[in-house]
């Protein structure tokens, strides 16, 4: 089985005076039809909305051509599958009971597949309402060890479906271009049979705990230093002069660095745990959907948990682990030994079950819910459930396998009754 690596790559567009005003017109059409998609398909609360690409090509698809006097025809199906996807995501949330309204496109933002575009390695030349316009990459002189370098110029990666983005602070257009990559698994084994190590991430207290019961980082010192760093900063903002300035952007960087060496550390431990328990994937929760979990004023933190997890799937991939995002909804108020979901189950660092009487460290048994929804999503993956591969989550007390049967319905059953391998060493962590 082969699987594909995808990178985002950031990278400025000279884009031609005379042909920016033609992006501007292309996106205005573009979000256009992502409105009219969205109008359309979103029913709720009356009627259940669409959330099917196609249903929505066959009723809308046409007009819209029209409507945009002919806008290319793959960017006007990317528009509507934009929208689609979106409304899917409202769907599932209200499904969560959660809130949620008809997604609305106002910014600047084009999908380019790469019928739409053609990408070299130097430029991309972009369809718009006024012709093709080509767009030189604005590259740094030396992009060795660069993402450019890495995997814009790298020809083990191919260019996917990418975005055009326009920043209107710097009148500037870049062009998030998704580098791929084919990997061969190095066993046939791996392609199958999967073992996953869940980490909960956290604002507070410690910054990952694992399925395995590894405690990593310290989110109270992180912030700490942070704070540290912020009251200094302020206060040579207050001095003034030059050197204070110097000294202000100096600091700056060296915290950055500071910071972002502490994640590698905590990066380093979480693979390292992943491979000394025969992980072959890492589940976090998806960042995207636990932000509304963090207050706006936490940026820090959300930066925080992005570069812990990019840094991880990096260091992942050398060793050949694919880390993996799940929904997170309920891992923390759900017993991962019984799975009775309640928030009374939770109170604050200390998780125990009203039903059965399980009691944890509460990011512990986030932890392994997390673990264990990536297996059962890997176990429906596979075409043949039954076939006999196993889906493995990684615990302290030795490895869980997902049942088949469990793969039928989502009803949780007992997360802990079957084990197909000894116990691991549990004295790992603190
Ligand atoms: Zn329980």
């Amino acid at each position: 089985m082969a699987w594909e690596i995808t990178r985002t790559v950031r990278v400025r567009l000279a884009v031609p005076d005379d042909r920016m005003s033609d992006l501007h017109v292309t996106n205005d059409l573009f979000q256009y039809c992502a409105n009219r998609t969205a109008e359309w398909a979103w029913r709720y609360p009356e009627d259940d909305c669409v959330t099917s690409k196609s249903e929505a090509e066959d009723a809308i698809y046409d007009d819209l051509r029209d409507e945009t006097d002919y806008l290319h025809a793959n960017l006007v199906q990317k528009a509507i599958k934009r929208a689609t996807d979106d409304i899917a995501n409202c769907v599932d949330r209200l499904a969560d009971g959660k809130e949620t309204s008809k997604p609305e496109y106002n910014t600047f933002s084009i999908v380019y597949d790469k019928r739409a575009a053609t990408y070299y390695r130097d430029r991309v030349s972009l369809a718009t309402v006024n012709g093709r316009v080509a767009c030189e990459y604005d590259l740094p002189d030396d992009p060795e060890g660069t993402p450019h370098g890495k995997y814009l110029l790298n020809d083990d990666y191919e260019f996917a479906t990418s975005t055009v983005h326009y920043d209107s602070e710097t009148d500037e257009f870049y062009l998030h271009a998704a580098m791929e990559r084919e990997i061969n698994a190095s066993s046939p084994e791996k392609a199958q049979h999967s073992r996953v190590l869940g980490v909960d991430c956290n604002v507070d207290d410690h910054i990952a705990v694992t399925s395995t019961g590894q405690f990593v980082g310290n989110a109270n010192y992180l912030n700490h230093q942070r704070r540290e760093f912020e009251k200094r900063r302020a206060s040579l903002q207050q001095t003034g002069t030059r050197s204070a300035h110097l000294t202000y952007q100096r600091i700056g960087d060296r915290f950055g660095r500071w910071s972002e060496d502490y994640l590698h550390q905590c990066s380093k431990a979480l693979v390292e745990e992943a491979q000394q328990h025969g992980c072959t994937h890492i589940a976090f929760e998806d960042l995207e959907q636990i932000r509304d979990r963090i207050s706006d004023d936490k940026k820090f933190q959300q930066w925080a948990f992005r570069e812990l997890q990019q840094q991880t799937k990096n260091k992942a991939e050398l060793a050949g682990i694919v880390v993996e995002t799940v929904e997170p909804s309920y891992t923390s108020q759900q017993c991962s030994k019984c799975g009775t979901t309640l928030d009374e189950n939770r109170n604050g660092q200390h998780f125990e079950c009203l039903d059965c009487s399980y009691t944890a460290n509460a990011d512990y048994n986030a932890a392994k819910n997390i673990s264990r929804k990536l297996a059962l999503k890997l176990q429906r993956g596979q075409k043949s459930p039954a076939g006999g591969a196993f889906c493995q989550y990684a615990l302290k007390s030795g490895v869980m396998t997902v049942n088949a049967t469990e793969v039928a319905s989502d009803q949780y059953v007992s997360a802990e009754r079957e084990s197909t391998d000894k116990p691991t060493a549990s004295a790992v962590g603190s």
